[in-house]
This record gives C-alpha cells, sequence and structure tokens, in this order.
C-alpha cells in the first residue's frame, strides 16, 4: 500500500485530496496542528485517515515523521492561505508557508537515498508567484515576481522544487489559480458572497459588502485541483519525468461581479444590484488584476481537466449554503 504524507490536510483542497488518496488504497498520514478545530470534521466525514499532531514550524519534529512514515510521495499544502494575512503576519507566511518545504525536500531526498526507491514531492504552490502579470494567460514559463508576502514565499517554494529536481528527486510544483467549494472558509470572496446570498434569499440578510467588484479570478472547482494534484503525485512516483511545474486553470476568468450576478441567479433573484453595497474597507490597495492560467502541460501531458464549469461552481455553493442555512434549495422547490 503506497503512503502518501499530507501537510494542510484539514483545509480545502487538502480535506478533498485526502479522500481521492484513499480511494485509491494509499495509506495517507496527514499532518494536523494541536488544536486545530477543523480536525474533528475532518475525522468525521474522512474516516481512515492517519492523522499526526505536528507544527509546520517545528522543523525537528518534522524533518523526523518524514524520516519515520517514509513515505511514497509527500503532498506540501499546509501554510498560510490568505494574501490579506500575509501582510499582517508577514514573518509567519516565511516560517509557515516558505521553509517548511526546505525542511520536506530535504528530508524526502534523504527518504528516497536511505530506502533506493523514489519519493515524489508535490507541492501546492500558488498563481500569486506571478504577482501582477504582464502576459495572459500565465503558463509555467511566465516570470515569477511575487507582490505580496504570501506570493514570495510560495515564490521561494517554487525555486526550491526545481532545485531538488535537479538534484534526483521526483519534485513538482502544481501552480494552483484560485478554486472554490463548499469547504472554502469565508475569509475567500467566493464563499462570502455564497454564504450571504443563500442568506438573502431567505430573508435572514440584507446586503451584501464587498471590495472591487472589478477583479478577475480564474476560479476553478477544489475538487479537480485537488484531482490534479494525486495525479502529479502518482505519474513521479512512477515515472521520475513526469515530476516538472504544472499550471492548474480552468482558463477562463470571471470578475467578483460575475461571480455575485451568477450567484444571486442560482438563489432565484434576477435584480441584484440593490443588495450589493462596496466598502474600501475591502479593497485591497495591491491586487492582482488579471490571473488567468493556461493548463496546456498537464492536460497532454497527465490528461488532467476541469471537470465543473463556473456556473455550475457558483451554483452548488450557493445551494449547499442555502442548505446550510437550514431550506430546501429552488431548483428543488415546488
Ligand atoms: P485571493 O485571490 O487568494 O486573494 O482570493 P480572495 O477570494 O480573497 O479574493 C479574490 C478577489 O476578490 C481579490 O481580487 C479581492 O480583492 C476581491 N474581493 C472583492 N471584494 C472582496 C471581499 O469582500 N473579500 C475578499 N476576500 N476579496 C474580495
Amino acid at each position: 500500500m503506497p503512503t502518501a504524507f499530507v501537510t494542510g490536510i484539514t483545509g480545502q483542497t487538502g480535506s478533498y485530496l485526502a479522500d481521492i488518496l484513499l480511494a485509491r488504497g494509499y495509506l495517507v498520514v496527514g499532518l494536523v496542528r494541536g488544536g486545530d478545530e477543523t480536525r474533528q470534521a475532518l475525522e468525521e466525514r474522512t474516516p481512515g485517515l492517519d492523522l499526526v499532531e505536528g507544527d509546520l514550524a517545528d522543523e525537528q519534529h518534522l524533518a523526523r515523521l518524514v524520516a519515520e512514515v517514509a513515505p511514497d510521495m509527500i503532498f506540501n499544502l499546509g501554510g498560510l492561505t490568505s494574501v490579506a494575512a500575509s501582510w499582517d503576519h508577514p514573518l509567519d507566511t516565511a516560517r509557515i508557508t516558505a521553509l517548511p518545504p526546505a525542511v520536506l525536500l530535504d528530508a524526502a531526498l534523504a527518504v528516497q537515498r536511505r530506502e533506493d526507491r523514489p519519493v515524489a514531492f508535490v507541492q501546492a504552490s500558488s498563481a500569486e508567484i506571478f504577482g501582477s502579470p504582464t502576459v495572459s494567460p500565465q503558463n509555467e514559463e511566465t516570470p515569477v515576481r511575487p507582490v505580496n508576502p504570501y506570493g514570495a514565499a510560495k515564490a521561494y517554494a517554487h525555486y526550491l522544487v526545481a532545485s531538488y529536481r535537479s538534484m534526483g528527486l521526483a519534485a513538482s510544483s502544481c501552480i494552483l489559480y484560485n478554486h472554490e467549494s463548499p469547504r472554502r472558509p469565508e475569509t475567500f470572496v467566493t464563499r462570502k458572497i455564497t454564504r450571504t446570498v443563500a442568506r438573502i434569499s431567505l430573508g435572514l440578510e440584507t446586503e451584501l459588502v464587498l471590495g472591487s467588484l472589478d477583479a478577475r479570478r480564474d476560479w476553478g472547482w477544489a475538487p479537480d485541483y485537488a484531482l490534479a494534484l494525486a495525479m502529479v503525485g502518482a505519474a513521479a512516483t512512477s515515472d521520475a519525468t513526469a515530476a516538472n511545474d504544472y499550471v492548474i486553470a480552468s482558463g477562463v476568468s470571471h470578475t467578483v461581479r460575475d461571480f455575485v450576478a451568477v450567484a444571486f441567479a442560482a438563489a432565484g433573484i434576477d435584480d441584484w444590484e440593490p443588495y450589493v453595497k462596496q466598502d474600501p474597507r475591502f479593497r485591497r490597495p495591491v491586487d492582482a488584476t488579471e490571473l488567468v492560467g493556461d493548463s496546456s502541460r498537464i492536460r497532454a501531458a497527465l490528461g488532467w481537466r476541469p471537470t465543473v464549469g463556473f456556473d455550475e461552481l457558483v451554483g452548488s455553493m450557493v445551494r449547499h449554503d442555502i442548505e446550510l442555512a437550514g431550506a430546501t434549495p429552488p431548483s428543488e422547490q415546488g
């Protein structure tokens, strides 16, 4: 039974990845922080995981864990995930998002040498490494020029992955564009919108307050992105030449305004503008304007492709939030 070691397993994408790896018959060892409130939800939703307590910032413990588990694959999804929060916590961002990949890569290479078998490493990189790109869409050759501490931390890890790949480790960097689902926290604009729209449609709230409606993002379906990570890990384990940098994206960008309109329509409200207010508090001083990814490489190399389009993605998040708020989705009414 192959063993996968996963950091960030309690997060949105980590939890979908855990489902996929278990379904494939892997032993899944997940790192969770002591006192992580999301652990219980993960254990209830996904039984069969082998969760170990530890902190990404505790490098000695992390290295020891990898040496003991001796995994066939390591998926690094842990770290601070918010661009906005990275400005408030630049040092923590470096400690949790930039440095642990160095520990994990080094430990992975040691296991590979000790056991004399391949260890695949898959880094959850981010479109934020491109900063405010001048080319669109971006691909694996687009210059890495981060514009915030989160992007800078991910960029460091990204380069490190390539360095270890040149040392013979089957290390890959999946450059993930925004990916959403009902498991997305409300600190992200998509879930904030779908939850508030659901509650407005049920008469529980009266307005949706946002920052810029013109910001554009390439929003994909998180389970598709978790599958891409699993595919890269599996491919690189059986053939080290499959280890590479891969853009994981839908290839289509939409504005926040588009997201809002589709979300209200999914809740049965066509005239949405009276409900939406803009507040400078939610505007970002520096914000990527046009992030859209070209995922041709992984499509050609591994046959990955997105399975859920924009309207379906937004609709399923809205329906989930209506159910959560305690009512039947409009599509199932009368
Ligand atoms: P990010 O791309 O990882 O920063 O994901 P977010 O979901 O936090 O933000 C996506 C885009 O939505 C960014 O361009 C934000 O500036 C924009 N945005 C507009 N209004 C809001 C808001 O109220 N909250 C958040 N989080 N983002 C907003």
